[in-house]
């Protein structure tokens, strides 16, 4: 049994299923996918959550292929590469290639010689954050110009608040296996093609044509009945069934009546802050741990405009917008200029980020203050002109998991869990990795652990 239907727990009972397995899976939501949700509005298509996802991972294609949903996948156009980051309230491109850099308006030449010392750096002592890393191996003027807008674009967060281990373990792996970024770059590029895995800034980005929700949608019509819609679970025990096994029942509330499932495994694919609760009666120390994992709150303002009203081409992904800055959003994405179908002809979409670990309180602001802060920015930034024709705002109250300093101790916990209470699993995108990506294949490997317990019972 799994509680919780975002992409992590669907991965799990999808996997299981193909174990040869039976699986209920049990959510609060009235539809599959979590934070994963596509809204169709007249022309307009919305993503509630994930606009796109990294093709990171072989998973997708064998998922996509099993469930029948590869001919509904849309690769985004490939000026999608193209990012620009906000410097001295101008859109610079993000060089992707080192000819590129060398004559790149993004960093001054002070900064670009830093860079360049990066394979001279020695190894750091203790835990980092984020921010402490790429000071010590790139410099600052790189952490504030390229990392500190990436991480907002990727966790909503602050790079003075992540562990560089646990938030970007593959960035860290770099300088702990290799020695350095550069060294490790070349050497790891050689053992991913041996993996048929894809580094995050290689891999292909993709949505479908009817948006993100067709996948966590597909694999919720794979389970037919054994998806139990608006069920919300209140609490998990374990008791012993009359053949001496463990057995957890979960009780939950359906339209406010009470009910109850039982089944010799339970999977916790709920966020952290929900799992506490579940937790505390197997560890009161983990469910504390998980109780502090900071989700910050972000809203999402997706704006419609006619195309005649952008100041410049939407010629790329968006942009991303440096702390140092000190503006009032995260970012943009130009979401029509990724997909087709995402904007009425002669239309384009803009989905603006607010609020995340920077300014938390911004993301509070109620909707007309929200959509005049964003018009009022993206007509600085990009010269949009007029108002928008279509608004609409996604709110939320904690929308990404930090992984802060200390984290991988938790991590640790959960495994303690997992081995004193055999049969209880707790998955989801504050262990493994926030990415789409990392949820599968976090959730394909549960679900290979959990198909090799049972057979072993
Ligand atoms: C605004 C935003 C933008 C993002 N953008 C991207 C992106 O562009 N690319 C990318 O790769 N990733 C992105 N992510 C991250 C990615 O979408 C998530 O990490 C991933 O979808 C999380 O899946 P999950 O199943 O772990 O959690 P969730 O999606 O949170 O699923 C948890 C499920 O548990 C259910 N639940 C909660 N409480 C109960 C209960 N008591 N009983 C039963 N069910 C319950 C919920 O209804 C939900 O369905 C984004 C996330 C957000 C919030």
């Amino acid at each position: 049994m799994i509680v919780g239907a975002g992409v992590s727990g669907l991965t799990v009972a999808y996997f299981l299923r193909r174990a040869g397995l039976g699986v209920t899976v049990l959510d609060t939501g009235d539809a599959p996918g979590g934070t994963m949700q596509t809204v169709i509005d007249g022309g307009w298509l919305v993503e509630t959550g994930p606009n796109s996802a990294l093709e990171t991972t072989p998973l997708f294609g064998e998922m996509f292929d099993g469930l029948g949903i590869a001919g509904e996948q849309l690769y985004a156009d490939p000026a999608a590469d193209r990012r620009y980051i906000l410097r001295d309230a101008l859109l610079h491109p993000l060089p992707m290639s080192p000819a590129a850099f060398l004559t790149s308006s993004l960093w001054s030449v002070r900064g670009k010689l830093r860079l360049m010392k990066e394979p001279f750096v020695g190894r750091g002592a203790e835990e980092e954050t984020v921010a402490q890393f790429v000071r010590r191996r790139l410099g600052e003027e790189f952490l504030d110009y390229a990392i500190n807008p990436f991480v907002a674009g990727v966790y909503a967060g602050d790079p003075a608040a992540l562990s560089v281990r646990a938030a970007f373990p593959k960035l860290y792996a770099l300088e702990e296996r290799y020695g350095g970024l550069v060294r490790g770059m070349v050497r790891g590029a050689g053992e991913r093609r041996k993996r048929a895995e894809k580094a995050k800034d290689r891999a292909r980005m993709f949505s479908f044509r009817a948006g993100m929700q067709t996948f966590p949608n597909a694999l919720g019509r794979s389970l037919g009945d054994e998806l139990r819609l608006k069920c919300t679970a209140a609490s998990v025990e374990r008791k012993t069934s009359p053949g001496g096994r463990p057995e957890f029942v979960v009780h939950y509330r359906r339209h406010g009546e009470p009910g109850s499932l039982e089944a010799p495994a339970a999977v916790l694919a709920v966020p952290a802050y929900i799992a506490e609760s579940f937790v505390r009666p197997f560890s009161g120390s983990l469910a504390a741990a998980l109780g502090r994992i900071f989700y910050p709150p972000v809203a999402e303002v997706f704006l419609g405009f006619p195309a005649s009203a952008m100041g410049r081409p939407l010629d790329g992904f968006g942009f991303l917008i440096p702390a140092k800055e000190k503006r009032k959003i995260l970012g943009t994405i130009w979401s029509s200029a990724l997909f087709p179908g995402r904007a009425p002809a002669g239309h384009v979409a803009l989905t603006t980020f607010v609020g995340g670990s920077r300014q938390p309180l911004l993301a509070g602001l109620d909707d007309g203050e929200l959509a005049g802060t964003v018009v009022s920015e993206l007509r600085s930034l990009m010269g949009v002109q007029g108002d928008p024709v279509y608004a609409k705002i996604i709110r939320w109250e904690k929308a990404i998991p930090q992984y802060g300093l200390g984290h991988l101790e938790l991590v640790e916990e959960i495994r303690t869990l997992e081995r004193n209470v055999p049969g209880l699993y707790l998955c989801g995108n504050y262990r493994g990795g926030i990415a789409v990506g990392d949820c599968l294949t976090s959730g394909e490997g549960l679900a290979r652990r959990i198909a090799g317990e049972m057979r072993n019972q």
